[in-house]
């Protein structure tokens, strides 16, 4: 079984409130955004404008965003208790 097929079958309880949230204005500021390069679920998206979008209901809860941030733009917790992934597969 492949990586990606692992992943597919994993469950999500997606919270309203997000447990990461994300400064914009430093995102401005930063030149290779390494959160859209990195983050293994694509919750970060960089339009043709150069602006970044972040959806956290893929989120695999692995950290990489925040370690890869330079900036500090990333403000990050772990999903309220019950909700976020349930891994099938570790
Ligand atoms: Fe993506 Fe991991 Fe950050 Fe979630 S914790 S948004 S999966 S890099």
């Amino acid at each position: 079984m492949s990586v990606d097929e692992k992943l597919r079958v994993n469950a999500y309880l997606v919270h309203t409130r997000p447990h990461i949230s994300v400064n914009f204005e430093k995102c401005k500021k930063c030149q290779d955004k390494p959160c859209t390069k990195l983050c293994p679920a694509g919750c970060f998206r960089q339009l043709p404008d150069g602006s970044i979008t972040f959806s956290h209901d893929a989120c695999l809860e692995c950290g990489t965003c925040r370690i890869v941030c330079r900036l500090g733009a990333i403000t990050w917790d772990y999903p309220e208790a019950g909700f976020g992934i349930w891994y099938r597969f570790s």
